[in-house]
């Protein structure tokens, strides 16, 4: 059965790498560096054939002319309308990515780019969903608006959140520990928050990843998904200048504050 593996790059990349050991191939998501990638693929005796790309930033793309160099019939995967230029298979919305079992729907998500795309899979050999989502959706956190209004972010997100409870969130850093200090700093009653935080902190002290999470887990506790919460609404509204919107309580005002307030933080 395929399996699926972090391949750290940078200092807090993950390149998520799936493997199929039967048929000797494997498939990468957002190669940010080709050596790490490289070098695991060689360790596992595995040929990697495809890349799917999430959005153009040189971190989740900067592999990609290396891996082309190496591996001659690569198949990158990737936004149709980027700035990043080296997709042969361009995606857009609902189109469909075939990889052995795997069927992914591609998701529109932009926000921290605009040309950001998520990779969703319904039916995974494994049973659970699964979503590789980039930097939009982080462990209780999510990707800062470089391109989109909080408007456009929050849509995306809500897109995520309202996948299968049982879906696994792949995003692409290690975050998590940054993203619960401000939860906890903006929501310091929340106890389900203050327990997932020391589960969080163990598994770091262990020198293991906190990725993938769920989406009932994210739903429940990230911040960023939860512009209906009056725990949160209360939090957005201790804003220095509320806008009356922001005082209505009204979705992506709470979002647009929450977000600055994470920028500020
Ligand atoms: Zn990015």
């Amino acid at each position: 059965m395929p399996s699926i593996h972090a391949i750290k790059a940078f200092t807090d990349n993950y390149i998520w790498c799936i493997a199929d050991h039967g048929s000797k191939r494997a498939l990468a998501v957002d190669p940010g560096q080709a050596e790490p990638l490289l070098a695991w693929l060689e360790a596992q005796e595995l040929v990697l054939d495809t890349v799917l790309i999430t959005h153009h930033h040189p971190d989740h793309t900067g592999g990609v002319g290396k891996l082309r160099q190496a591996l001659p019939d690569l198949k990158v995967y990737g936004p149709a309308q980027s700035p990043f230029r080296d997709v042969d298979q361009p995606c857009a919305e609902r189109d469909e990515v075939r990889w052995g079992a795997f069927r992914f729907e591609v998701l529109a998500v932009p926000g921290h780019t605009l040309d950001h795309i998520a990779y969703y899979c319904e039916e995974t050999p494994e049973g659970e969903p699964l979503v590789f989502c980039g930097d939009t959706l982080f462990v209780c956190g999510c990707g800062r608006l470089f391109e989109g209004s909080p408007a456009t972010m929050r849509q995306s997100l809500a897109k995520l959140a309202a996948l299968p409870d049982t879906t696994r969130v792949y995003c692409t850093h290690e975050y998590t520990l940054a993203n619960l200090a401000f939860a906890r700093h903006i929501l310091p009653q929340d106890t389900a928050l203050a327990a997932f935080a020391s589960h969080a902190e163990q598994r770091r002290a262990d020198g293991l990843a906190t990725v993938p999470t769920d989406i009932a887990t994210e739903r429940r506790l990230n911040p960023f998904l939860r512009w209906a919460d009056p725990q949160v609404i209360a939090a957005a509204q201790n804003h220095p200048e509320p806008d009356d919107a922001l005082k209505a309580g009204e979705a992506d005002a709470v979002f647009a504050a929450i977000r600055l307030a994470k920028d500020r933080f």
